[in-house]
Formats: structure tokens, C-alpha cells, sequence
């Protein structure tokens, strides 16, 4: 059997490092807010190549944080992507604000950059770019957009860690951005994590206070918060895997190497990427007309796939409002994409085991 992603031998590698981290945490006595949390965070700004970030519950509520922060409500539009997760959009509306759906480019599977534009109205305050699978999104014609338009931009950077565009890490490339440490992400907690990043003093210590109930000084209360923070345990185990994600993420362009080079199959259409360091490949993911057989078919040879993701947005119950609008594009890749196993624990033998079943698939 051939896992999706082996999340226990992902992590067990850091097993001896995690026992001390837990000791030290427990011997401080402190669980919220406090050196880890720090240390975690400065690591990770300069890893980005940030001036701030902050740590927050989860990666939903870091995009929600940072729309909040920027003061965005009731008659905004944010344009967003139509073929991203869910809480792209959730980010967007439990403020308030309209999402304005643009189609992907079918090669890259991010935002059509050419659509932008046409997008745009009087109401339109941000562009929320979302590096989805792993792909860093062209950004310049987005900052010539953001800029013609007085627009901020927004980064959805939950399945990027680590991608590039020019030189730069997702994260530093808009005004805003928001990362998912979720455990299946290529920087995964052992529980839900979250950061905000960005450049701007006091934007950022208005997320500060925003993921702290509103608040700067304990029960004074400047703004309407939540209580969004990231505890101890999962800053310090962000901070032990922080050091082995470049060399993870590289073990996952390797593997995409070599799926792009072997699999070889008329039925399959493979993923296309941009540039090396544009690219962490956080799931490789293959088109297929009839992709429920070719999932079917993998199961049965013992691989395990998934779907990402198998209804858009746009098409969820709770979004009926907007079933009605024609992203003939995202419907397409909903219905033909399927997620390869990658991680940066798989083996030689099993890449080449679901090389050769990929092959052997007749549709
Ligand atoms: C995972 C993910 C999120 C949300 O992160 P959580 O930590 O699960 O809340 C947001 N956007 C995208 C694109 C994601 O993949």
C-alpha cells in the first residue's frame, strides 16, 4: 500500500527533537504567547524575508486576520481565484466582503492573470492570490494591476511554503499573507497552526491585537478580535521542522522530476511548472478525463490518491448564491484532477511503483 502522504513517518523523523521541545515547554510552565511562539516567528520572518509574521490558530483564520486587519467589510470585492480550497473564500466572506470569482489558466491551475482585469470594479479593494498545489502565481501583472488600481494584495500561501517568484518567497511578494500549518502542509504542525506575514508595522500589530481579542493590554479592548493564536507546543515543533523544509521541499521536486519524466500515458495530462523554485510541489496533481476510473484503478494496485477538490466553491451548498455563475474552466479541473502520492519521505521503489501503474492504465 502506498499512502497518500505517511504524515507518522514524516514526522517520526523528528522524534527525539519534539521529546526535548515537549520538556522544555512543560518545564516552562507557559503555553500561549511566549518564547517559543517568539522564536518561531522570528525564524520564520526571515525565512520569508518578512519584517513581521505572527502565529494564529490556523490558516483560515490568518487569511480572515489579515482582511480584517485591512479593514475590509460589507460592499468590498475581493477578487480570488475560482478553483482554490474553501477557506479562501470563507476568509473573504465572514468579513463581509464579495468574493469576485476569476477562472485559473488550465496550464498553471492558478488565477488567469489575462481575466484580472476585467474583474475589476469601483467596489474591488484586493486581489487574493492563492499559490495553489504548491505553484508560486506570475505576480508581476498582478502588481501592475494592484498598482493601476490602488488594490492590496493578498497571499494565500497555505500550500506554499518556500516557492518563489524573482528571487523572492511567497509571503513577501504582496501586502499581506497567510500560511496554514496544518500537518499535511510542507511546513505541518502536529495539531492546527497558522501565521500571518507582512511588512507593515502597524498593520501587523493590529493583527496583533486582532488574534488576541481586540486587544493590546490585557482586558482593554481596541477592536472586535478573536482569539486566534498559536500555542507553545506546535511554535516549537514549527521551529524543529522549519530547518529541514528547503531540503523537504527539494525532495519533493525531485519526485515531481521524475513523475514528469517517466509517466508517459496518452490518458494523463501532467502538471505544468513554471520554474524550479516556483514550484514546492506541495501535491502533484494529473488530469485525466476519466479520472474516477483511473482513481479506482490505482486504488486496486494500492496507491492511494485523492481529489483536490472534487466540487468548486461556487458550487457548494453553502455558497448557493453563486451556483448560478458559469466558471466552465474550474468545473473542468474539478471533474478531471487527481493528486498523485508525494512526500518528502516517499521511496525510489515507490515512485517508480506508481510510475509503472500510471503507465499501465488504459482507461
Ligand atoms: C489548507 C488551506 C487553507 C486553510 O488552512 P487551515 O489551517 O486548514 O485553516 C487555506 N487556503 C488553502 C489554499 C489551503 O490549502
Amino acid at each position: 500500500m502506498i499512502a497518500f502522504l505517511d504524515l507518522k513517518k514524516i514526522n517520526h523523523r523528528f522524534n527525539g527533537e519534539f521529546q526535548e521541545a515537549i520538556k522544555e515547554v512543560l518545564k516552562s510552565g507557559w503555553y500561549i504567547l511566549g518564547e517559543q511562539g517568539k522564536a518561531f516567528e522570528r525564524e520564520f520572518s526571515a525565512y520569508c524575508g518578512v519584517k513581521y509574521s505572527l502565529g494564529c490558530a490556523n490558516g483560515l483564520d490568518a487569511l480572515n486576520l489579515a482582511i480584517r486587519a485591512l479593514g475590509f467589510g460589507v460592499g468590498d470585492e475581493i477578487i480570488v481565484p475560482a478553483n482554490t480550497y474553501i477557506a479562501s473564500i470563507l476568509a473573504i466572506t465572514h468579513n463581509g466582503c464579495t468574493p469576485v470569482f476569476v477562472e485559473p489558466n488550465l496550464q498553471t491551475y492558478n488565477i488567469d492573470v489575462e481575466r484580472v482585469e476585467s474583474a475589476i470594479t469601483s467596489c474591488t479593494k484586493a486581489i487574493m492570490v492563492v499559490h495553489l498545489y504548491g505553484q508560486v502565481v506570475e505576480m508581476q501583472p498582478i502588481w501592475d494591476l494592484a498598482q493601476k488600481y490602488n488594490l492590496k494584495i493578498i497571499e494565500d500561501c497555505a500550500q506554499a511554503h518556500g516557492a518563489m517568484y524573482q528571487g523572492r518567497k511567497v509571503g513577501a511578494l504582496g501586502d499581506i499573507g497567510g500560511f496554514s500549518f496544518y500537518p499535511g502542509k510542507n511546513l505541518g504542525a502536529l495539531g492546527d497552526g497558522g501565521c500571518v506575514v507582512g511588512n507593515d508595522e502597524a498593520l501587523m500589530q493590529k493583527i496583533r491585537a486582532l488574534g488576541n481579542y481586540g486587544s493590546f493590554i490585557k482586558y482593554e479592548n481596541l477592536y472586535v478580535g478573536l482569539n486566534s493564536r498559536l500555542d507553545e507546543l506546535q511554535a516549537a515543533f514549527l521551529n524543529i521542522k522549519l530547518k529541514t523544509l528547503d531540503e523537504d521541499n527539494n525532495r519533493r521536486r525531485e519526485i515531481a522530476r521524475y513523475y514528469r519524466e517517466k509517466i508517459n500515458n496518452a490518458c494523463i495530462i501532467l502538471p505544468k511548472c513554471v520554474s524550479e523554485e516556483g514550484h514546492v510541489w506541495h501535491l502533484f496533481v494529473v488530469r485525466c478525463e476519466r479520472r474516477d476510473r483511473l482513481q479506482k484503478y490505482l486504488k486496486d494496485k494500492g496507491i492511494e490518491t485523492l481529489i483536490h477538490y472534487p466540487i468548486p466553491p461556487h458550487k457548494q451548498q453553502a455558497y448557493k448564491q453563486y451556483s448560478a455563475l458559469s466558471l466552465p474552466i474550474t468545473e473542468k479541473i474539478h471533474n478531471e484532477v487527481l493528486s498523485l502520492p508525494i512526500s518528502p519521505v516517499m521511496s525510489d521503489e515507490e515512485v517508480e511503483v506508481v510510475v509503472e501503474a500510471i503507465n499501465g492504465f488504459r482507461g
